[in-house]
């Protein structure tokens, strides 16, 4: 499955929010293994190896030029980032900060950010 919901991935990415464009390959289109999870990875026997793994998935985000615009999108795009490393964040550390996001704009919030999007291209 592609991390980025491009054509070849089962679940549909919200065409309002295309995956932002790198001027450069990014670590996670290079190595996506290094940045994918499945659920249950963080715990038992293969919880270490996944910790490691999730650390230098998170140090090579941090080098990323489109972190910022990558962690939007993960917000955004919920059914596409249940799992794994984007901009840095765990799955957790994004359901915190959605929860932020619904607080500040309101349970439509990803909708009050498409339209903050399209007034800005008007
Ligand atoms: S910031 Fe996003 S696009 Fe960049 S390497 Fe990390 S997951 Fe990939």
């Amino acid at each position: 499955m592609s991390r980025t919901g491009a054509a070849d991935s089962p679940m549909k990415p919200d065409s309002r929010f295309p995956f932002p464009h790198s001027p450069t390959p990014t670590r996670c289109q290079t190595n996506p293994t290094l940045f994918d999870f499945a659920r249950g990875d963080r715990t038992g026997p293969t919880r270490a190896a996944a910790e490691k793994q999730m650390e230098r998935a998170r140090q090579a985000c941090s080098g990323c030029p489109i972190v910022k615009d990558c962690l939007r999108w993960a917000l955004v795009s919920k059914p596409l980032t249940k799992v794994g490393i984007y901009a840095a964040t765990t799955p957790g550390q994004r359901t915190e900060l959605r929860k932020r996001m619904a607080e500040r704009l309101g349970r439509d919030w990803i909708d009050a950010v498409a339209a903050q999007d399209q007034a800005r291209l008007v």
